[in-house]
């Protein structure tokens, strides 16, 4: 089950609707498929593994703000892209 998936899956769906109800050539096109792709994506969040959540760094590290590597908080350079980190942290 994951939620964002399923709500998601509805928000898309309710476009299809709008999509169809609306009287332009290209939106009225794409209204169906927009509901199926919505409807599968509901589905499909009911056999899918909760997410994982937000990731966070290591105890004790921070990401470094140019390539994402966990750098020490008291470490100046990243140790990987050698980028000066900046220093409010
Ligand atoms: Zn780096």
């Amino acid at each position: 089950m994951r939620p964002q998936l399923l709500v998601g899956g509805i928000l898309v769906s309710l476009m299809g609707i709008l999509f169809y109800l609306v009287p332009l050539p290209l939106t009225y096109f794409w209204g169906i498929p927009f509901v199926v792709a919505g409807g599968i994506m509901a589905i499909v969040s009911f056999f899918l593994p909760e997410g994982r959540g937000p990731i966070v760094p290591p105890l004790g590290y921070g990401f470094c703000v140019f390539c994402s590597a966990p750098v020490l908080l008291n470490s100046d350079r990243c140790p990987r892209c050698n980028g000066l980190q900046p220093r409010e942290r």
